[in-house]
């Protein structure tokens, strides 16, 4: 399997990462996951956008010809046959002796990146668990490190869900790799974009869905008693796109089963994904 390393296409087994890797070490960098359907990349602009941006939150310098990402990914894309999966790219600030602050001079930043086929069968339902959120603050900025992350959906799969929905100060957040949505009376209710979630390309593109589906949409935090009450709650991301959550902490949402707006937004963006790169 060949993967991105610094601009080049390689061999996997052919790539070794210094044991100084800041990335390694510190998590000190931030990384994309971008859909691909029928063999083109969904929403790379905004994807590129938010890399681009999370670069800037940590003053990481991008690589020199950077501009030749997306020209490597379709090569990678094109290698592999891959009609509907994913690609994964990373950007550390490179190799350079363990001390906390930033390397004076900058190291070369270290970029990897690859594709992969989608996994089956589609996940058509979630349970999810509340935890508390105990994140740092700055979660707008999409680094690599995950690990309280990986820790709600350790406790989630422990639960038997598998999503772990963020309560902070009694407001849901977003979820342990989603956005949450809920639905009540007809209204959609989500997170504003702010320092406490990360602002989900899905999610974009879920709002703009919404609008052209004439749905009032919401943007102010809901607490976690609201959440509860909910006739629909879904969660969004690159992957599972609109998903319905249909139980949280054992407890029913409205029937327990997909509702209608969530239905009629799985079925939009449906569409949109049937017709990703044929325009
Ligand atoms: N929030 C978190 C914490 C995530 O990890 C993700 C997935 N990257 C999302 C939200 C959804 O983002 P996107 O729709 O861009 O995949």
């Amino acid at each position: 399997m060949d993967i991105l390393f610094n601009n080049q296409i390689v061999s996997r087994d052919s790539v070794s990462i210094d044991i100084e890797d800041r990335g390694y070490q510190f998590g000190d960098g931030i990384y994309e996951v971008v859909s691909i359907y029928n063999g083109e990349l969904f929403e790379w602009e905004a994807h590129l956008e938010r890399f681009v941006r999370s670069a800037k939150e940590i003053a990481l310098t991008l690589p020199e010809q950077f501009d030749l990402l997306k020209e490597n990914i379709m090569r990678l894309i094109e290698d592999n046959h891959i009609e509907e999966g994913y690609a994964y790219f990373q950007l550390t600030r490179g190799t350079a002796l363990r001390m906390h602050a930033f390397p004076e001079p900058q190291a070369e930043p270290v970029l990897t990146g690859m594709v992969k086929n989608a996994t089956s069968p589609p996940i058509t339902a979630v349970k999810a668990i509340t935890t508390e959120d105990i994140r740092w603050l700055r979660v707008d900025i999409k680094s690599l490190n995950l690990l309280p992350n990986c820790m709600a959906k350790q406790k989630a799969v422990e639960a038997g869900a598998q999503e772990a929905i963020f309560i902070r100060d009694h407001y849901v957040t977003e979820a342990s790799s989603s956005n949450v949505f809920g639905v009540k009376n007809g209204v959609l209710y989500t997170h504003p974009i702010n320092n406490l979630i990360l602002n989900g390309i899905t999610r974009q593109v879920v709002l703009r869905l919404a609008g052209n589906l004439h749905y009032k949409v919401v943007e102010e935090a809901f607490t976690r008693d609201e959440l509860m009450d909910m006739d629909e709650v879904f969660i969004t991301n690159t992957g599972l796109n609109v998903c319905p959550v249909i139980e949280i902490d054992g407890m029913l949402i409205g029937e327990g089963v997909c509702g209608p707006i969530t239905s009629s937004l799985m079925s939009a963006f449906g569409e949109l994904i049937q017709r990703n790169g044929k325009e």
